[in-house]
């Protein structure tokens, strides 16, 4: 099945695939009058191969036949950036500082989408503040009616890549894992359609050509692991980060469902994007996370690699709990070879240093998250309240000197 390659897969990241040979159109001037698109015009934007299997089939979701999929309206109305670019604050996660930075910065913004998953739409961005060879990037925007957390979104993925650098630091493999970089993008010219006192927000990332390998599912399976495909030990470097996320984290999240752009190139890099979370079912609920997978599935379906061994990882399901077996009487334990079943014989070499254990890691990301959500969020609505104070103290100035100038 690894050999299928899925372009427009949505995760809690609202990934867009990024076909190879697709080039960003810079600014288009053709649509600033779209017409109400129905979703037949949807299913045009982004045409999809029939569905071969049950994750492809979340692709061919249908859409209201009233919802627009052109950007927020700009206030000088039009969609349309313009020539000098449209002021955007740029905010960036660090999570090594654990804080996020802002700055002012000029895009231009395609109003018509190039892909879409199933719960956003993808649009080329030029980021002008940056160098001509770097400035294509893909903005993402949750369709009408979704209400998305950008920020965690964003902080999600920067603490994904900041714990692929730990990992690849520890030097367990040739393979070295790299996330694209994540920020959110607040639209300061445009008018956001649902509540003008909410700012326009999208999920931004450096656009980056080339096909997306799936390399593991969010449920903890990785299939080719062991296999032939992993002779390189490929499969197994990528699933053992799962593992090692949950270790790090103290049991509290795992960075799964990885998948890597070009992984067939005879590279050690791994270029990956659009990771999902899993965590406790009950963590998920009490601070209604979207998007979040069920790690007790992962932690069961997780089949511990040579790379978790070098690691010294204790095997997931061992760690959480022994499953009963059918017949009720004897327990399973993954794993562990039964007695008489396996003939290698050795002592393990001393596992490489792991990170200590940051049981509060998703608590903290979740909580700055939150806080600059409504940061952002009470910022803009002061400007509103400031602007219409301006303006009714105008009308009033205005009223009073009409009413001074009268005769009588
Ligand atoms: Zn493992």
């Amino acid at each position: 099945f690894f050999s299928v390659r899925f372009l427009f897969k949505s995760t809690m990241f609202g990934a867009c695939g990024q076909r190879r040979g697709h080039t960003p159109k810079g600014v288009d001037l053709t649509c600033q009058s779209l017409p109400v698109l129905g979703s037949s015009d949807l299913q045009a934007v982004a045409p999809i191969a029939a569905p071969t299997t049950r994750h492809m089939r979340l692709k061919t979701v249908e859409f209201s036949p009233v919802a627009s999929f052109d950007v927020p309206l700009l206030k000088s109305g039009g969609r349309v950036s313009p020539p000098e670019g449209e002021r955007v604050r740029k905010h960036v996660f660090s999570f090594q500082d654990h804080k996020w930075n802002s700055e002012e910065i000029r895009v231009h913004l395609n109003c018509e989408p190039f892909a879409k998953g199933t719960q956003r739409f993808c649009y080329h961005l030029k980021d002008l503040s940056m160098p001509a060879a770097a400035r294509d990037h893909v903005a993402k925007m949750f369709r009408p009616g979704l209400d998305g957390n950008y920020f965690l979104d964003c902080a999600l993925h920067s603490m994904a890549a900041g714990l692929a650098e730990v990992f690849n630091n520890i030097q367990a493999s040739k393979y070295k894992l790299k996330f694209l970089d994540g920020f959110v993008f607040e639209f300061l010219d445009r008018v956001n359609p649902d509540n003008e006192a909410s700012p326009v927000l999208m999920s931004v990332e450096p656009w980056k050509q080339g096909y997306l390998d799936h390399l593991t599912w969010g449920n903890g399976q990785c299939v080719p692991c062991g296999g032939p495909h992993d002779a390189d030990g490929k499969f197994s470097t990528v699933s053992a980060f799962g593992h090692f996320t949950h270790h790090v984290s103290g049991g509290s999240l795992v960075v799964t469902d990885l998948q890597a752009f070009d992984s067939y190139t005879p590279s050690t890099q791994l270029v990956l994007t659009d990771p999902m979370l899993a965590a406790h079912p009950t963590y998920i609920k009490e601070h209604g996370l979207q998007g979040f997978i069920d790690a007790t599935k992962y932690i069961w379906n997780h089949k511990c690699t040579h790379i978790c061994s070098l690691l010294g990882l204790m095997p997931l399901r061992a760690i959480n709990a022994f499953k009963p077996t059918t017949d009720g009487l004897s327990w399973s334990m993954p794993n562990m070879p039964d007695v008489g079943t396996d003939t290698s014989w050795g002592v393990a070499p001393p596992p490489l240093p792991l990170p200590p254990v940051d049981g509060s890691l998703l608590d903290r990301i979740i909580s700055t998250s939150t806080t600059m959500s409504q940061q952002v969020l009470s910022q803009k609505a002061g400007q509103s309240i400031s602007k219409n104070n301006g303006y009714s103290s105008l009308v009033h100035r205005l009223f009073s000197a009409f009413f001074d100038s009268l005769p009588f």
